[in-house]
């Protein structure tokens, strides 16, 4: 049986129907995150992106989302391989990594639905919208321990306001591959 793409090619060598398929429709680099200005350290927050819906987990707009949202920020096989904020689930960072899709990749079990139905995908998991944020402080009650899991999440970092760290967070905001919201 021959070997499906993903574990034949490179991504620079994949054809852009096969670059786009390898999105999982997960939603995860939609969401905001924190960076601590002073570490570089990265927080992630449940806050998605303003353009994300998060009942269908796809960009309302995903033609016009980098005129739209300046730092949406389109992968490429380049910087998938630099780009630390990417989840570990993410199937550019598997791949870039020689590592094998999830079972719930659609590419896999042939269902857009299973990334869903495995609890990997931020439909129905986003708290709010960053257009309801008014300030980097609103970001803190919103912040997650760690990249989402599969719906278990461990208890959130305490940091608020009047903490020595938080005056250096500031919304350092998600990113969308270029495949993310295609219909496929
Ligand atoms: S590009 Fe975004 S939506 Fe697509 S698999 Fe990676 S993290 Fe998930
Ligand atoms: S693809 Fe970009 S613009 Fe669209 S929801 Fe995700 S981060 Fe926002």
């Amino acid at each position: 049986m021959e070997k499906p793409f993903w574990k034949t090619k490179t991504l620079e060598a994949m054809s852009p129907q096969e670059w786009e398929s390898l999105c999982d429709g997960c939603g995860k680099c939609c969401l905001s995150k924190l960076e601590d200005e002073d570490t570089g350290e990265i927080y992630w927050t449940s806050v998605g992106c303003r353009l994300f819906d998060a009942a269908t987990c796809r960009c309302s707009d995903y033609i016009n989302r980098l005129a739209r949202v300046p730092d949406c920020v389109g992968l490429t096989p380049s910087n998938v391989r630099t780009i630390s904020w990417l989840p570990k689930t993410c199937a550019y960072r598997l791949v870039a990594e020689g590592r094998d899709l999830y079972w719930w990749h659609r590419l896999v079990s042939g269902s857009a639905e299973t990334v869903h139905e495995a609890g990997i995908s931020m439909r129905g998991r986003v708290s709010a919208s960053e257009t309801d944020m008014a300030d980097p402080e609103d970001y803190f009650d919103h912040m997650l321990a760690d990249e989402p899991s599969a719906r278990i999440e461990a208890p959130r970092p305490r940091l608020h306001a009047g903490d020595s760290r938080s005056p250096g967070l500031r919304p350092w905001n998600r990113h969308g591959s270029e495949a993310f919201g295609q219909a496929l």
